[in-house]
């Protein structure tokens, strides 16, 4: 079973993310969090990557296909895997395809508003290095220009469900399980 959860910045998308994979007994393979490990591990290309990171824009397409094929074919992703952050525009999606089927592509849906509100509460929590706000409206721009296609995409295969993400994070869960189920 191999899941993307899509979503803008706070939607929550890697807590459902995370309690899937568990459910599950699925990997759940963050994108930024791999990136922000190969910046702590000071990659060859740490300096690069982090700075992209921390003005919000996206890492080049090879460069992250590199790193998510080789961790797509390791051993625990033999039976699925819940995919977080990626893809993040219809190249990535394309790409995706080349060595992976996607199953489902679940959209957890929040407004501009809601997703500006949760992250700026984020950033006094978490200190993320990305959590500016010149970083977030980059990022929220990215995700309307570049993103959004990709719903599109997923729509015209049949495999995209959109949830609605300002719910109470459980009523989030059992909508996404209850998709899961219905279709299983
Ligand atoms: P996230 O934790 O998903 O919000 O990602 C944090 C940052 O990592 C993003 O703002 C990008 O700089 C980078 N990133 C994560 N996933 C991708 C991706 N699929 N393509 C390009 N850059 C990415």
């Amino acid at each position: 079973m191999n899941i993307i959860v899509l979503g803008p910045q706070g939607s929550g998308k890697g807590t459902q993310g995370k309690q899937l994979a568990k459910k599950y007994y699925l990997p759940h393979i963050s994108t930024g969090s791999m990136l922000r490990r190969y910046v702590a591990a000071g990659g060859t290309r740490a300096e690069e990557v982090r700075e992209l990171m921390d003005s919000g824009e996206l890492i080049d397409d090879l460069f992250l296909e590199e790193i998510l094929e080789e961790r797509l074919a390791q051993p625990d992703c033999k039976n699925g895997f819940v995919l977080d952050g990626t893809p993040r525009d219809l190249e990535q999606a394309r790409m995706l395809d080349r060595f992976i089927s996607v199953d489902y592509a679940f959209l957890i849906d929040i407004s501009e508003e809601e997703s500006l509100r949760r992250v700026a509460k984020r950033a006094e929590i978490e200190h993320r290095e990305d959590d500016t706000p010149e970083a977030l409206k980059k990022r929220l721009a990215t995700y309307t220009e570049k993103t959004l296609p990709v719903l599109d995409y997923y729509e015209r295969q049949g495999i995209l469900y959109c949830i609605d993400g300002e719910q109470k994070v459980h009523e989030v869960f059992a909508n996404i399980v209850s998709v899961l189920e219905e279709t299983a």
